[in-house]
C-alpha cells in the first residue's frame, strides 16, 4: 500500500499505471470504521486498483468546534486500509489542497442543496462540492463510492458530475450499521455511554416509519416521530422529513413510480447524528 501526502506524487503514481487500469476511489475524512471499509471492499471488487483519500475538509464544517473535535486516528486508519488491500492512500494537508485560500467555490445543485442538511448546515454542500471536485481532478477515478448514510450528499455528487461532465461513475453503497441498528459513523466514538445506549432508537423509529408509510399520512407520521423523541430526553430531534429520492423535495402525495425516503437528524448531547431509510 502506497501513502502519498503530495498532489504531485499521487498524480505521478496514477499516471504511471498501465493504460486501461481501472481506478476505484473512496473519499473519506478518516476515523475509519466498517462502514467505510464496506465501500472499499466493493471498490476493490469492481476495479483494478483502489485509491482512498483521508482528508478532514475544513470548508464543509459550519461549526469550527466540530472541525477541531473531528476524530483523527491515522495510524489505525492505515492499518485498517492495509487489511482490506487498499492500493493507494492520499492524505493531503489543508495547505496542500487549498494553498492559502481555505474557501469553497459556489455550486448550483438545482435545489438539492437547499433541502434538509442544507437548511441546517450553511455552506456545507459548497464545501463538499469543492473538495470532491478537486479530489476527482487529482485522482481521475473511473468509479467513486459514496455511502447512502449521507444520501443527500450522494445525490448532490451525482448532480455535480453530470453538470460538470466529469467522467466518473458514482456508486451509492448501502448504510452499514452496528448490531443494534445505529448507523456507523466516525462521530459515534464521541458519544457518551448514556447517549450511545439510547442512539439505536433513531433507527428503530425509522423502521416504524417504514411500516406506517402508506397507511398514515406524512403529518401523522411526523407526529409519531416527534412523540417518540419527546419520550427520550437524551435525544433531540433536529429534523425529520419524508422526501422524494431524486428531487429531495418533501413529500406531498404518494405518486406512483416515485421512490421516497425518510431522513432524520438528531442531537445526542453535542453530537449530531443523521440517518435515513428507503420507504
Ligand atoms: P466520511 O468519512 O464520514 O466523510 O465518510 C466517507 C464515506 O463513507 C461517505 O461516502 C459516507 O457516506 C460513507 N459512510 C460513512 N458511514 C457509512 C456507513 N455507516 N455506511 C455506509 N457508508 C458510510
Amino acid at each position: 500500500m502506497l501513502v502519498f501526502a503530495k498532489i504531485k506524487s499521487v498524480q505521478q503514481k496514477i499516471k504511471s499505471l498501465k493504460k486501461g487500469t481501472s481506478i476505484g476511489f473512496v473519499p473519506t475524512m478518516g476515523a475509519l470504521h466498517e462502514g467505510h471499509l464496506s465501500l472499499i471492499k466493493q471498490a476493490k471488487k469492481e476495479n483494478d486498483i483502489v485509491v482512498v483519500s483521508i482528508f478532514v475538509n475544513p470548508t464543509q464544517f459550519n461549526k469550527q468546534e466540530d472541525l477541531i473535535n473531528y476524530p483523527k486516528t491515522i495510524d489505525v486508519d492505515l492499518s485498517l486500509l492495509k487489511s482490506v488491500f487498499c492500493d493507494i492512500v492520499f492524505t493531503p494537508t489543508a495547505q496542500e489542497i487549498y494553498r492559502n485560500n481555505i474557501t469553497s467555490k459556489s455550486f448550483n445543485f438545482d435545489g438539492l442543496e437547499h433541502q434538509m442538511e442544507g437548511k441546517f448546515r450553511d455552506g456545507h454542500f459548497d464545501g463538499v462540492g469543492t473538495i470532491v471536485k478537486r479530489l476527482f481532478e487529482i485522482v481521475t477515478p473511473h468509479k467513486a463510492y459514496f455511502g447512502e448514510k449521507d444520501f443527500q450528499q450522494l445525490q448532490i455528487i451525482k448532480k455535480m458530475v453530470v453538470k460538470n461532465q466529469i467522467p466518473v461513475k458514482i456508486i451509492g453503497c448501502e448504510i452499514f450499521r452496528e448490531k443494534d441498528g445505529l448507523a456507523m459513523s466516525s462521530r459515534n466514538s464521541r458519544l457518551t455511554k448514556e447517549h450511545r445506549k439510547v442512539a439505536p432508537l433513531i433507527y428503530k423509529i425509522l423502521q416504524k416509519v417504514k411500516t406506517e408509510f402508506g397507511t398514515k399520512n406524512a403529518l401523522d407520521i411526523l407526529d409519531l416521530v416527534e412523540n417518540e423523541f419527546k419520550n427520550q430526553p437524551l435525544l433531540e430531534l433536529e429534523y425529520f422529513e419524508i422526501a422524494n429520492e431524486d428531487t429531495l423535495q418533501p413529500i406531498k402525495n404518494i405518486e406512483p413510480k416515485q421512490k421516497y425516503r425518510a431522513f432524520i437528524a438528531v442531537f445526542a448531547g453535542k453530537i449530531r447524528l443523521i440517518d435515513n431509510i428507503s420507504l
